[in-house]
């Protein structure tokens, strides 16, 4: 007997016959003799049906101004999990399986005050802990929590991978099951490269860079979840006949375990290629090179919420003046210039360039850390196809390389095939 947590996506509940699925999915685990609670998500479209009614809404009241309060924003966003939650536990009951609907408020789930982006700041699991132990099925609406206004905070888009972490911590699971419409987490884009395989394990560090550098599956923040409280979490596929043989193999079940690295006996050089398109470079020409300057322009680009991403500074010729580029989400551009034409004159330099839709590709593995040449390698490949490097940023366990956007897909297939990842 363990204690499991299943978290389905929108796809995975976005209708009537779906969530009978999904149930099905569940009875299956219950009548295994496990404990499980349950965290869905809205159905597929709705959150940002929801979402679009209530930018709309002052303007269809003639408002001048677009704003909106964000405690409302909540109220309405968060009604897509509360319906899923209660057809769930519908479903459930009707093949027979006792099961209740919890919103984040009734747990609760309690969280900060950022409202529309509020992070978890703790959970009680005792009551739905109590009724699980009796076989009841907790069934918890994702993406949502209980703020100390007392009002209902939703947690940021694709919030409800971090609500099914958090509640898998908090109720010390066994495993952390997220099913999706993809089966498992792969070595990288399926539709860029089909000869990409489908990962047995991989460590909490390199999922996090997967996340963090491109590959959709998790919201980065479940996965930062995960490994701060060391739990197992595993991507798996909603699709699948929920009682095809091997679905309820608790030891060995399809898709790919999210663990540390300890786990992984067999631990390749390179785990994964992944990619982020829509990235824009900026450059400044001729900044003055003395101390503050990138103070003087990364506070502000801050402040301006700008994510700023890879960095890079030459070393002046003169040791008076030098050139600094950088990079943003092309969406940022117009602001970032807006701001960096602001904090010209204090900061001083000649002249800004941008350019946009650029790549970033990046080269995963924490096998990186005990080999070297492997930088060297994706630069040799990338040159013998031809294909511009813009700028470089490494750390322990990753390489990203900037590169003009056309050359996406090629980079990503040269690279997933010059560390042996390609499916044979
Ligand atoms: N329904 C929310 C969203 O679409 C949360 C989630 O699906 O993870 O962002
Ligand atoms: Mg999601």
């Amino acid at each position: 007997m363990a204690r499991i947590v299943m978290k389905f996506g929108g796809t995975s509940v976005a209708d009537l016959d779906r969530i009978h699925n999904v149930a099905r999915h569940v009875k299956r685990e219950v009548d295994a003799g496990h404990q499980v609670a349950v965290v869905v998500s809205a159905m597929s479209g709705k959150t940002n049906e929801l979402v679009g009614w209530v930018q709309g809404m002052p303007k269809a009241c003639g408002a001048s101004s677009p704003l909106y309060d964000a405690r409302e924003y909540d109220a309405v966003v968060a009604s897509g999990e509360q319906v899923t939650s209660g057809l769930l536990a519908i479903a459930l009951q009707s093949i027979g399986v006792d099961a209740r609907s919890w919103q984040g408020w009734q747990i609760p789930i309690r969280t900060d005050n950022a409202h529309g982006a509020a992070r978890i700041v703790d959970i009680d699991g005792s009551e739905i802990a109590k009724r699980m132990e009796r076989g009841q099925v907790a069934v918890v609406t994702g993406f949502q929590g209980l703020a100390p206004d007392n009002r209902i905070a939703t947690l940021g888009r694709g919030g409800s991978d971090t609500s099914a972490v958090a509640v898998a911590a908090a109720l010390k699971a066994d495993r952390c099951d997220i099913y999706t419409d993809v089966d498992g987490v792969y070595t990288t884009d399926p539709r860029v490269e089909p000869r990409a395989r489908r990962l047995a394990k991989i460590s909490f560090e390199e999922m996090l860079e997967m996340a963090s550098l491109g590959a959709k599956v998790l919201q980065v923040r479940s996965v930062e979840l995960a490994m701060v409280h060391k739990v197992r979490t595993f991507v798996r596929s909603s699709f699948e006949d929920p009682d095809a043989p091997g679905m309820g193999d608790f030891e060995n079940p399809p898709g790919t375990l999210i663990c540390d690295e300890e786990e992984i006996v067999e631990q390749q050089v390179v785990t994964g290629i992944a990619y982020a398109k829509d990235e824009a470079q900026i450059s400044l020409r001729r900044v003055a090179d003395r101390p503050g300057v990138s103070a003087g322009l990364f506070g502000p680009l801050a402040e301006a919420n700008i994510n700023v991403d890879m960095i890079v500074q030459n070393i002046s010729e003169d040791g008076s003046k030098t050139d600094i580029t950088f990079t943003v989400p092309t969406g940022d551009v117009e602001k970032a210039l807006a701001v960096l034409n602001k904090a010209r004159e204090s900061v001083g330099f000649d002249a800004v360039q941008s350019e946009s839709g650029l790549v970033k590709v990046s080269v995963i593995g924490i096998g990186m850390r005990s080999h070297a040449g492997v930088a060297a390698t994706a630069f040799k490949a990338l040159a013998d196809k031809g294909i511009n490097i813009r700028a470089i940023t490494t750390s322990e366990i990753k390489i990203s390389i900037l590169i003009d956007g056309p050359y996406a897909e090629l980079a990503v297939r040269t690279l997933h095939s010059v560390y042996g990842l390609d499916k044979h």
